[in-house]
C-alpha cells in the first residue's frame, strides 16, 4: 500500500482563508507549500484524495449552533469575529478541508495504509472551543480528528501539543474524557492564560491531561527533556493506539508571536523523538497537524526539520 514515505496533505485551498494583515496569513501556507515542493517532500510522499469535513464530523466536537454560525460568518466574509480571529469568504472551504485532512489522515493511518501523516493546513485549531472561535482558530482540527479516531474503534488517543501556546480548546474538549490523553508544553504566563500544572482533567479523566508551563527563558534542551519525560510517563499510563500531534512552530527563537529559544534543528530532534514514541507504543501511528508558527522563513524550515526527524 505504501508508495510514499508518508501521507502528506497539502492544498492551495488553504490560501483561500484570507486574513489580510494578520500574523496567521496566507503567506504562511504558501511558503510551506513552496518548501514542500522544493525539498522534495511532495515527490516523496503520498498525497491522498480527501474531502472537507462534513457537518456531522465537525459536530463530534463542536455545537451545531456554532457550526451554523461559522458557516454564516464565512458566507458573509464577516471579518473579525473574535478579538484575534478573522473570517473571510474562503474560510469555510479552508477550515473544513483542514479538519477533513485530519480525519482522513487518522482513518488511513488507523487502517494501516501508512504509519505517518503530516497535514499542512490552516487555519490552526487548538484554541478553538466547542462553541466559539478563538486565537486564530475556527475548527479544532485535532479534537475533531481524535473524535473520528474513536468512531473507528480507537480506544486510546494521545494528543501531544508543542505549540508555544497552551492548547486550551483541545484540553476543554476532552477534560472529562479518559480515552484521550493530552500533553501540552507552553510558555507561561502567556496567551491564552490556561495550562497550569494543576489542570489535570476531571472525574474519570483526572490525570490524563498533563500541562507543562515553562518560563520565557527556558532553553531548548530543557523544553525537549520536559516534553519527553512527561509524555512518556502519560503514554505508559494510557497506552495509546494512535498519537496525534499539534505541531506548532512558534517556540522558534525568531517567532514574532510566540518565541522561546528553539531553532529549526530542535524540531528535527522532536520529530525523531515523537516518531520513536509512536513506534514504541502504537506501531508507529502518528498524525501531525500544523498549528502555529508565524515567522515566514523560519516556520517552513522548522516544518522541513520536523518531517526529516519524523521520517529519519
Ligand atoms: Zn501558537
Amino acid at each position: 500500500m505504501r508508495d510514499g514515505i508518508m501521507l502528506l496533505y497539502h492544498s492551495e485551498i488553504f490560501e483561500k482563508h484570507n486574513t489580510g494583515n494578520h500574523p496567521e496569513c496566507v503567506a504562511r501556507i504558501a511558503n510551506v507549500n513552496a518548501m514542500l515542493e522544493k525539498k522534495g517532500w511532495i515527490k516523496q510522499s503520498t498525497k491522498p484524495n480527501w474531502l472537507a469535513a462534513t457537518v456531522e464530523q465537525c459536530r463530534r466536537n463542536h455545537t451545531e449552533s456554532y457550526i451554523e454560525q461559522l458557516h454564516r460568518w464565512c458566507d458573509q466574509g464577516a471579518g473579525r469575529v473574535e478579538s484575534d480571529t478573522v473570517v473571510s469568504i474562503g474560510s469555510w472551504d479552508a477550515a473544513t478541508l483542514g479538519a477533513g485532512a485530519a480525519c482522513d489522515a487518522v482513518r488511513r493511518v488507523f487502517n494501516g495504509e501508512d504509519t505517518q501523516a503530516f497535514c499542512a493546513i490552516r487555519p490552526p485549531g487548538h484554541h478553538a472551543l466547542q462553541d466559539a472561535p478563538m486565537g486564530f482558530c475556527l475548527l479544532n482540527n485535532i479534537s475533531i480528528a481524535a473524535q473520528c479516531a474513536r468512531t473507528l474503534g480507537c480506544h486510546s488517543v494521545l494528543i501531544v501539543d508543542w505549540d508555544v501556546h497552551h492548547g486550551n480548546g483541545t484540553q476543554a474538549s476532552f477534560w472529562e474524557d479518559p480515552s484521550v490523553g493530552f500533553v501540552s508544553i507552553h510558555r507561561f504566563p502567556f496567551y491564552p492564560g490556561t495550562g497550569r500544572k494543576e489542570e489535570t482533567g476531571a472525574g474519570a479523566a483526572t490525570g490524563t491531561k498533563v500541562n507543562i508551563p515553562v518560563p520565557a527563558d527556558t532553553g531548548p534542551k530543557s523544553f525537549l527533556d520536559q516534553l519527553a519525560t512527561q509524555t512518556e510517563k502519560l503514554a505508559q499510563k494510557i497506552k495509546p493506539d494512535l498519537i496525534l500531534l499539534s505541531a506548532g512552530f512558534d517556540a522558534h527563537v525568531a517567532d514574532p508571536v510566540g518565541g522561546l529559544s528553539l531553532e529549526a534543528e530542535h524540531y528535527f530532534e522532536a520529530g525523531k523523538w515523537i516518531a520513536g514514541l509512536a513506534r514504541e507504543h502504537c506501531q508507529g501511528r502518528l498524525v501531525s497537524l500544523l498549528e502555529g508558527g508565524y515567522h515566514l522563513q523560519h516556520m517552513p524550515e522548522c516544518v522541513d526539520a520536523h518531517l526529516r526527524g519524523m521520517t529519519a
